[in-house]
């Protein structure tokens, strides 16, 4: 197994650390190919990624990926965008779960859902035109892009509860009509309880009643947005992993960016970034994944966690407490 390694800018290169350092807690054999990518590379070298490090990435397996600081050029293609492209990673699943003892803005504790996220078409196309009058971007939404993350999200819930939420905006979007229909059709050919919501009414229910969903498919920008609004639910951004999933690779994520803020103050929550191990270890069908559950949940009693969470430990006692937990009880 050979694992891409970008930590990327900001507070990327504080949690991706800590993340390997609890993979490694795991003593699996895993060769870790470290990439150095984004704004800080560019500032360097003039260009965040090349066609060279797109080819090492293919050669791998899977990435682990921090975050990157936007390239303020008008020009520039994002590289995050373009690796989900390359790799046809088109399924963007976030789960959004509280985690033990820690309550989010609304207070509430008592749901555990998954946003699956259309992850290569929609708004995110990269068809677009910039002008001093008019700018654009062309909204793509493909039967086949439909079909694929409806089956993914379909199975995900067969796994879990059988109800599926469609999350659109076809009042206002005809794009949306396809979508639609596709997931509707998908939902009743797998036999999964379905039912459908606007994207406005979605963004005030999952704040009101975050227990009423299960898994929730969407189109690409809509997840997006969503998956960071119910990083409130469970408190912190610092707390939601992500995984992209194609095919042939499978690139996690932590869903914050690169947090300029906080970034230098060894002061990032590292949850994200390790729970993104999670999703990595139960992608590669490694069994004792669930450990980092156990581990988060041992680490939070004992109150060892970062100020997004009232605590005053670092990142990195953060990172060596989970990683001693797994040594201790793999
Ligand atoms: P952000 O997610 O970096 O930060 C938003 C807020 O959440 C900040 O107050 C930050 O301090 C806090 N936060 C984020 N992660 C945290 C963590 N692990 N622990 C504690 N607090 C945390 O979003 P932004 O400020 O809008 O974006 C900053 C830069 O990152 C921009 O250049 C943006 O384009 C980029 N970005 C990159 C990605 C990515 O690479 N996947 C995602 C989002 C944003």
């Amino acid at each position: 197994m050979k694992l891409a390694v970008i930590e990327g800018d900001g507070i990327g290169r504080e949690v991706i650390p800590e993340a390997v350092k609890v993979l490694d807690a795991f003593g699996l054999d895993i060769e870790k190919v470290p990439l150095e990518l984004g704004y800080a590379r560019w500032e360097k070298v003039g260009t965040a990624m090349s066609n060279k490090d797109l080819e090492t990435i293919k050669g791998c397996d899977a990435v682990l990926f921090g975050a990157v600081t936007t390239v303020p050029e008008p020009n520039y293609k994002s590289l995050l965008l373009t690796i989900r492209k390359e790799l046809d990673l088109y399924a963007n699943i976030r789960p959004i779960k509280p985690l033990p003892g820690v309550v989010g803005i609304t207070g509430k504790s008592d749901f555990d859902l998954i946003i699956v996220r259309e992850n290569t078409e929609g708004l995110y196309s990269g068809i677009e035109g910039i002008g001093p009058e008019i700018s654009w971007t062309k909204r793509i939404v493909t039967r086949r892009g439909s079909e694929r993350i409806a089956e993914y999200a379909c199975k995900l819930a067969k796994q879990r509860k059988n109800k599926l939420t469609i999350v659109h905006k076809s009042n206002v979007l005809k794009s949306d009509h396809l979508f639609l229909d596709v997931c509707r059709r998908t939902a009743s050919d797998h036999g999964v309880e379905y039912g459908d919501m606007l994207v406005d009414s979605m963004a005030y229910s999952l704040m009101i009643h975050p227990e009423k969903y299960d898994v929730v498919v969407t189109t690409n920008l809509f997840g997006d947005i969503l998956s960071d609004m119910c990083a409130a639910l469970v408190r912190s951004l610092g707390l939601v992993p992500s995984a992209n999933i194609g095919e042939k690779y499978a690139f996690f994520e932590p869903v914050h960016g690169s947090a300029p803020d906080i970034a230098g103050k060894g002061i990032a929550n590292p949850f994200a970034a390790i729970l993104c191990i999670k999703m990595l270890l139960e992608w590669m069908g490694e069994p004792h994944y669930l450990i980092i559950d156990e581990a988060i949940a041992d680490v939070l009693q004992k109150k060892i966690v970062t100020p997004d969470l009232k605590g005053t430990a670092r990142t990195i006692d953060v990172g060596n407490a989970v990683a001693e937990y797994v040594i201790k009880n793999i």
